[in-house]
């Protein structure tokens, strides 16, 4: 009971955070928000990128067997029929008799969701109250489970009728496939290489919620590695270690993640392997990523739809086959809460995130012993202003030292640099020209020279 409580006063914790600090604001809160849409900050946005870009850096930037797309969000609706999302992209969906609220349920007998159902009634509907006994007097006010398709409609051009019914993308991963042959003959890569894609998705989610880790409009980044399929087994175990070796990289604690193996009954009918990285949220253990062997069954079904020839000729055997397809997805909204989870820490009266360098919105602060000091605000702009060529930097001259301390605690950033009167050798020639330079892990300072800080920091920061 305790832990429950302690882990959920951690993500309110880091949902104060995050408003409170600029990572995450309520969507339209000006006009009472809109219920679960969030907007991302100005501190949110630089830690959004940060992910975004080291995932590029390292998976696209980095591998001679990778390119990236960038592809349109809406596509021909032929492109849904074929991957079959137009009849299966659904969730299981059932409605209180009472209200018609709905709620995603896989299974309607199992413990959670007995218990959704039983809170539901009894925080909702109290007259029902005294017959909440049984499972059968629970399941009797809400409707059987009917499936509720996912995908999000709108129309193209001015008229509002079915011929030009368009839907956003509820994933990204079908880009990768439909451009497969173009991406193929301009990039002139060879199988097996891999289309990496960042970008929007929007699904009609029954139950969105736990601030960003369900909501109906996200951002994914994904990978289609296309290879011969007697290479599967290898390259699948290749992307788990990838993906574990990012999560590391990015500061996910893997102590709080599990891999699930999914069963054949559970797996997309497709897929032959698919496993779920399910990582410990304040609010339960949840999906934070995937990888599955999804066959050639992407590539076979766009290849029959379109008409067009998605074969691959192997230049070296001169086989043709159709490639399968290895597919990594990371959820970015998901990624970020994860990364927020693991590094939030609280050290007697100091509250801080944990960031690696890489990732910190600020890489590093500047400050100004006192702000009305004219030689130390100069001497300082100086030092902002050089390594603000390299690096995102903050400038604090508020309060004192001690508030700016806590405040880069709070939004981890790594590093911050003090002028002081020192640093105008006021104390002597030995010490002019140094400045403090302050560790938000250990809040330990040493002394620098000016003219070694931009080696120092980059080197810490990578
Ligand atoms: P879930 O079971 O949680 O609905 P899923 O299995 O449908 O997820 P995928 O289709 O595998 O998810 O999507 C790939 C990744 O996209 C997920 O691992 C997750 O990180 C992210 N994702 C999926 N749906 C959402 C959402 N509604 N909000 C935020 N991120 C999402």
């Amino acid at each position: 009971m305790e832990k429950k409580q302690e882990k959920s006063d951690l993500m309110e914790k880091i949902v104060s955070l995050c408003k409170r600090r600029g990572f995450v604001f309520p969507g339209s809160e000006i006009y009472g928000g809109l219920a679960n849409s969030w907007d991302y900050g100005p501190l949110g946005v630089e830690l959004k990128n940060n992910i975004k870009s080291y995932w590029w850096k390292k998976f696209v930037h980095q591998r001679d067997d990778m390119v990236g797309i960038d592809a349109a969000l809406i596509m021909n609706p032929k492109v849904w029929e074929a991957s079959g999302h137009l009849s299966n992209f659904s969730d299981p969906l059932i409605e209180c008799e009472k209200c018609h609220e709905r709620f995603r349920c896989d299974d309607p007998h199992s413990p959670e969701a007995t218990q959704e159902m039983f809170d539901h009634l009894t925080k909702k509907h109290s007259d029902v109250k005294h017959l909440v006994s049984s499972f059968k007097l629970i399941g009797e006010n809400f409707t059987k489970p009917k499936q509720f398709n996912l995908m999000l409609k709108t129309f193209l051009g001015p008229a509002e009728e079915s011929v030009n019914t368009v839907y956003f993308r509820p994933e990204t991963a079908q880009a990768m496939f439909v451009d497969f042959k173009n991406v193929l003959t301009t990039s002139r890569k060879q199988v097996p290489f891999g289309i990496a894609q960042i970008g929007k998705a929007f699904r009609n989610e029954i139950t969105p919620g736990n601030f960003i880790f369900r909501t109906r409009e996200f951002e994914q980044m994904e990978i289609e590695y296309f290879i011969h399929e007697s290479g599967w087994q290898e390259f699948f175990e290749h992307w788990k270690e990838q993906m574990n070796e990012w999560m590391r990289e990015v500061g996910i604690n893997l102590d709080l993640v599990h891999e699930v193996e999914i069963s054949e009954e559970d797996r997309a009918f497709y897929s032959k392997r698919t496993i779920d990285f399910e990582f410990d949220f304040p609010f339960g253990q949840k999906e934070l990523f995937g990888l599955a062997y999804r066959t050639d069954y992407d590539l076979s079904r766009h290849q029959k739809e379109s008409g067009e020839n998605l074969a691959y000729k192997d230049p070296q055997t001169g086989e043709e086959f159709i490639p399968h397809v290895i597919e990594p997805t990371w959820g970015v909204d998901r990624a970020m809460l994860a990364i927020l989870v693991s590094a939030y820490q609280e050290d007697g009266e100091r509250v801080y995130l944990k960031l690696k360098p890489s990732m910190a919105p600020y890489k590093v602060a500047v400050f100004p012993l006192l702000a009305n000091k004219p030689q130390l605000v100069e001497k300082a702009r100086e030092i902002y202003d050089l390594l603000r060529k390299d690096m995102n930097v903050a400038w604090d001259d508020r309060g004192n030292v001690g508030k700016r301390y806590y405040a880069q605690d709070e939004i981890g950033t790594p590093y911050c640099i003090t002028v002081d009167f020192d640093t105008l050798g006021e104390k002597g020639e030995e010490l002019k020209d140094t400045v403090t330079v302050r560790d938000r892990d250990t809040a330990k300072q040493e002394r620098m020279k000016i003219g070694e800080l931009k080696a120092y920091l980059k080197e810490k920061i990578g």
